[in-house]
């Protein structure tokens, strides 16, 4: 028999199904509502100096940690949107790729093997495998439905003094969830009373209908253990440039700059350039964005509704989690999303993705919406023959 290969922490996790229904759904010709990714254009300020910096031969490495304009423009951007947060661009800021490596490289940098990472779940995919490939033991605290709700005692009795983090998603993938102040306020006493950083991941920080997103970063006694993850991709519609970024006190950001200079050395310099120009963008620039949202959100929502699905509307992210219901009473989402992206040709994530146990998962589905008007409108028809 031919020797297993897998290393033994790649072997405990699967391949991601979001980025496997994008494959299924490309071979079907579905329409693609499963990995949450704009099929509109980028902003054409971006594009130019994307261009520009190639036309200029910005070809060679940048700074390790992020050339200097971009991290300049990312701590003045923070600064602009955030009262009181301020931001040091030579000690504070790491640009990595895309928010995926700022994650990764934050819990290499941060936790040893045996310690726990508190993970909220329903989680987005990719925390399990950060989790394990750091050696941490991941323990999952549940939001609960119908609107994602923290119990107060489950959460207190996941920490522990083996506690080395927690990570927060908000706005939050899948669910929509934007974290409050008085739950964020409960996490900075849990994360002082153990000791814990907070890694909070905030890419989608200014999609958020009429509700206030709060940076953990602010909330009082996490200013110094909160490292914030953010990205381009979704703020900007340019998920595959992959140009994120991370925000955190300057003896963490060390730890951080260090493992992400061995793990990539560093980000697709001419998209940094970019970047600075994103950075640039005006005020009205994120109130037409969240506008444009709130418009795909409500026509996916009443879609959905009409077909039968149940689910809470979100606050904020792209995504709408639902429940299957009638619709797929074996209640197998896996099953159910391999077979509705071949036949009516709609791809979506089995809710199985989101959880530790996946049978949690079983009687729910992902939807996401960061699509052209004409895209859902596409979609709608499909989804009405469900
Ligand atoms: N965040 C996106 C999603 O959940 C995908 C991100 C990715 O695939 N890297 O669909």
């Amino acid at each position: 028999m031919a020797r297993n290969w897998a290393s033994k922490k790649a072997a405990t996790f699967e391949e991601s199904v979001i980025r496997e229904m994008s494959r299924l759904c490309a071979a079907s010709g579905g329409v693609n509502l499963a990995q949450g990714f704009p099929d509109f254009a980028c902003p054409q300020e971006l594009k130019d100096a994307a261009k520009a910096a190639i036309d200029d031969d910005v070809n060679q490495y940048a700074i390790t940690w992020g050339a200097k304009a971009f991290r300049d423009g990312i701590a003045a951007k923070v600064a602009a949107t955030y009262d009181g947060w301020t931001v040091d661009p030579e000690t504070e800021l790491c640009v990595t790729c895309g928010s995926t490596e700022a994650m990764i490289a934050t819990l290499l940098a941060t936790v040893d093997p045996g310690d726990e990472v508190i993970v909220f779940e329903p989680f987005y995919e990719n925390y399990g495998p950060d989790a394990v490939l750091s050696g941490a033991t991941p323990v999952y605290v549940t939001l609960h439905a119908p609107d994602w709700s923290i119990d107060e005692g489950e959460l207190r009795a996941a920490f522990s003094d083996r506690t080395r983090a927690i990570i927060v998603n908000t706005p939050h993938n899948p669910t929509g969830k934007v974290f409050t102040r008085a739950e964020l306020d409960l996490i900075s006493e849990l994360c002082q009373r153990h000791d814990a950083l907070c890694l909070t991941d905030e890419i989608y920080e200014h999609i958020v209908y009429d509700v206030e997103h709060v940076p953990p970063a602010t909330v009082p006694g996490l200013e110094d253990r909160t490292v914030t993850i953010n990205a381009l991709s979704k703020t900007y519609a340019v998920t595959g440039w992959r140009v994120g970024w991370s925000i955190a006190p300057a003896e963490i950001t060390s730890s951080i700059r260090k493992v992400h200079d061995f793990l990539t050395v560093g980000a697709a310099a001419p998209l940094q350039a970019a970047g600075a120009a994103a950075m640039a963008l005006p005020p009205s620039y994120y109130v037409e964005e969240a506008a444009s949202y709130r418009e795909r959100r409500d026509l996916l929502c009443s879609v959905l509704a009409d077909a039968g699905f149940s689910f809470r509307v979100p606050d904020g992210a792209y995504y709408v989690l639902c429940e299957t219901g009638d619709l797929d009473p074996g209640r197998d989402s896996s099953a159910y999303a391999r077979r509705i992206v071949v036949d009516p040709g709609i791809a979506a994530v089995p809710g199985t993705s989101f959880y530790a146990d996946p049978s949690m998962g079983a009687g729910q589905i992902r939807f996401a919406f960061p699509k052209k008007l004409e895209t859902l409108h596409a979609a709608a028809e499909r989804i009405a023959k469900l």
